[in-house]
Order: structure tokens, then sequence, then C-alpha cells
């Protein structure tokens, strides 16, 4: 019989499953609150006494989510997890400690089903949907990985943390489509910010762009970021990398997003990988990322609020792709920002720890 996951309880099942331990009620609260912090064991939780904390571990599991891999950049800044879920099945989430805050990218489902064909996270397919707590799970990992038992006398309050040491950014770009799971999604974020106090503006879904969940992101009302994965300018090339253009064209795409950023007023993130391939000689010939394709997107975003994400690739071994020169992205930019566009090149993290998208969890799959 597997065993119970006391983060899955509800407050009465928790303190329920206590009292048949012959626990006081306030033992509940306790419990919840080193759950809330991350805390992988019983053995972990200082307040409550030593043979309730054995007994726990022999009979429960505490998260839905177990570390079966840690990797920490050399730089000491980015630390990406390989995490095994209850029925086996794995996914990957990575904490980055920036200026700015410490943001976790999590997934939202174990595989992934649309296909993009630079992606590592979609080779194996779709396996299925996290539910919420799995997904929530994800972030009180980064959360004991950044303070552990060390928060006895600060609550956790991330938006006013002058230590910097809570989660404060959340990212929704791990492995899967989040809006192929939307209500699951939707129910994470909720929890985030009443139960986190993680602000709508620091949260982030990214997508390949299903026109209905943006619709029904739009129909929730909640003012978090959104971010779409576009990397084509052109219905022709998109639907060569990403299959799901040939269900959503772009000018649909876009459509719904800018519908998204008016309502709430916000900059719309679009994610634009920068593509090479190589030829018989074995250069590198640009493919998504050449001088016409820039000034194309900048055509299709012209006086729009939107900010581009340039993301050199991250080379995956399966996937026949190469990734541009330096030389070549700064040239794909300048004609963004000649054409008035915002946009940034996104800064590689973790690339020692192989973090682009989904090559740990492949990796332990071959
Ligand atoms: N399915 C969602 C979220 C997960 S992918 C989406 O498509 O947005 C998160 C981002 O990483 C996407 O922009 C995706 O296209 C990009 N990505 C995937 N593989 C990559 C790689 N090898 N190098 C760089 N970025 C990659």
């Amino acid at each position: 019989m597997t065993k119970p996951i006391l983060f899955n309880l509800t407050d009465a099942e928790l303190t329920q499953f206590l009292g048949d331990m012959g626990q006081p009620k306030f033992r509940a609260k306790q419990i919840r609150e080193w759950l809330m912090r991350g805390a992988p064991d019983a053995a972990s939780m200082k307040n409550i006494p030593e043979t309730l904390r054995r007994d726990l571990d022999s009979v429960a599991q505490m998260l839905p989510v177990k570390i079966i891999k840690k990797l920490q950049s050399a730089d000491g800044e980015t630390t990406k997890f390989l995490l095994e879920l209850n029925d086996g099945e794995t996914i990957e989430c990575v904490l980055m400690r920036t200026t700015y805050g410490n943001s976790v990218c999590v997934s939202s489902q174990a595989g992934c089903a649309m296909g993009c064909r630079f992606c590592a996270s979609t080779l194996l397919g779709l396996k299925r949907n996290l539910t919420a707590n799995e997904i929530f799970a994800q972030i009180l990992i980064a959360q004991w990985e950044l303070r552990g038992d060390k928060f006895s006398d600060k609550p956790i309050r991330p938006n006013g943390d002058a230590n910097n040491n809570d989660v404060s950014h959340i990212v929704i770009m791990g492995t899967g489509e989040p809006l192929q799971n939307t209500e699951n999604v939707i129910d994470f974020i909720e929890r985030a910010n009443r139960d986190m106090g993680i602000g709508w503006r620091r949260i982030t879904v990214s997508t390949c762009g299903i026109v209905p969940g943006i619709e029904r992101l739009i129909e929730w009302g909640r003012p978090i970021n959104l971010a779409i994965s576009l990397h084509a300018p052109t219905d022709e090339l998109r639907s060569q990398i990403m299959p799901i253009n040939n269900k959503y064209k772009l000018s649909q795409v876009l459509d719904a997003a800018w519908r998204f950023t008016d309502t709430h007023n916000r900059q719309l993130m679009i994610e634009y990988i920068l593509l090479g391939r190589r030829n018989e000689n074995g250069d590198t010939e640009l493919y998504n990322a050449t001088p016409e394709y820039a000034e194309k997107l900048s055509e299709l975003l012209a006086g729009k609020n939107c900010m581009v994400n340039l993301i050199p690739w991250n080379a995956v071994d399966e996937r026949d792709f190469a990734s541009p020169s330096g030389n070549a992205v700064h040239r794909f930019q300048d004609i963004l920002i000649k054409n008035g566009i915002h946009t940034r090149i996104r800064r590689e993290r973790g690339t020692d720890i192989g973090s682009a998208c989904g090559q740990l969890r492949l990796n332990n799959a071959k």
C-alpha cells in the first residue's frame, strides 16, 4: 500500500489523521506550517516530539514529489531538480537566484504533447497532467532549498523580504503546456498567491499558443504575465517547427494575447528562440534568425505593448538544429531595436547543468 501524502490532505483530514495517532489538534497546524515551507520529511520538523517524527516518517510521505537529483551550477545561481512523482513519473524544476529575487520555473505536465521540433521535453510524448498539488510542491522544494528550517522567527513574506530568502517569482515554463492543464494551473496560481503571498504580477504563464486557454485566462481575470512562444513571424515557418500552429494560426494566437494584455494593461512577453541549421559543409546557416525574419517580426509587433525575449537555442542532441553565433544573435536584436521593438537577449543560466528544457528528465529516462 502506498503511504498517504500529508500535503494532499485537507486541514480536517490532517487533524483526523493525527488524531488517529493520538495527537492533539494543534499538531496539524504545526505540521501544515512545515509542509508549507517544503519540509521533505517529518525528521526535519523540529518542534514536534521525536517519537512522532519517527512514526510519521514510517507511515506517511510529506510532499507529493521527491528529489531524485539536484544539480548546482558552478556560479551558484541556478539549482535544477529532477523530481519523482508518486506514480514514478519524473519532472524538472529550476530555481534561479537573480538580482530581482528568487524565481522558480515549474513544470505543468509530465512530458508534453506539443511536438515542437527544437524541444527536448516533448520527445517522449505526454505522460499526464500534474495536479495543482504537484505543481505547488515544486515551489516548496525551491523554498526549502533557499531557507530550509531557518525560518522560525520570520514568516514567509516574499514580496517584502529584504533578505531575499524566499521564492518571489514563478514562471510556468518548465516541461509541458500549461494551457492543456489550465484548471490545475489556475488552482495552483490562486494558492501560490493566497498561501505564499506571491503577487499576480510576479507569476508568468508561458504557452505555445492554445487560444481557448488564453481565453480562459481572460475570463479568470487575474493580472498575471502572459508569455507566448512565438519563434517564427510567419505561419509558413511556424508550422514547420511548431505543429500547434496548424490548429491556431499566428494571427489568432496574437489576437487572443493582445486581448489578454489589454484587459490587464500588461506587457506581453514574446519568446523567440534563435535557431540555425548545419549545412552539408558543417557550417551553421540561420533558420528563423535571418535579418529578413527580424524585419517580419518587427512588422508583426509594431506599435504593440510587448517585450521580445531572444533565446539562443540550447543544444539538444536529438534535435537537428544548431545555435547561431553571438554575432547573428546581436544582428537580429539590432534590427528589432532599430524598428522600435523592446527586446532583450535571455541570459543563459545553468547550461553547465543541462538546464535546457527537459534534458535532465530525458537523460534520466535513457
Ligand atoms: N509549453 C510552454 C511552456 C514550456 S516551454 C511554451 O511553449 O511556452 C518554455 C520555453 O522554452 C518555450 O518558449 C520553449 O519554446 C522554450 N524552449 C524549448 N526548448 C528549448 C531549447 N532547447 N532551447 C531554448 N529554449 C527552448
